[in-house]
């Protein structure tokens, strides 16, 4: 089950709900009943800027090319 990700027009509540692909998409904000936009769909695919495998990649790479620099030096 893919999980959409809505923004409100009004006040800008962000929000993701797990829906079947065949639901309709959520028109009502829950928080001030604005309407809200589908920013995300299909795959049940998001990206998230914390927690992504990446940034491990990342993180070792960087840390490895140091070292090295180091080495070098
Ligand atoms: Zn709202």
């Amino acid at each position: 089950m893919p999980t959409y990700v809505y923004k409100c027009d009004k006040c800008d509540y962000k929000f993701e709900k797990k829906q079947k692909i065949t639901a309709d998409p959520l028109e009502e904000c829950p928080k001030c009943k604005g309407k809200v936009k589908r920013l995300i769909f299909g795959n049940g695919v998001i990206f998230k800027s914390d927690g992504f495998y990446t940034t491990d990649y990342k993180r070792k790479d960087s840390n490895a090319s140091k070292k090295a620099g180091k080495k070098e030096k």
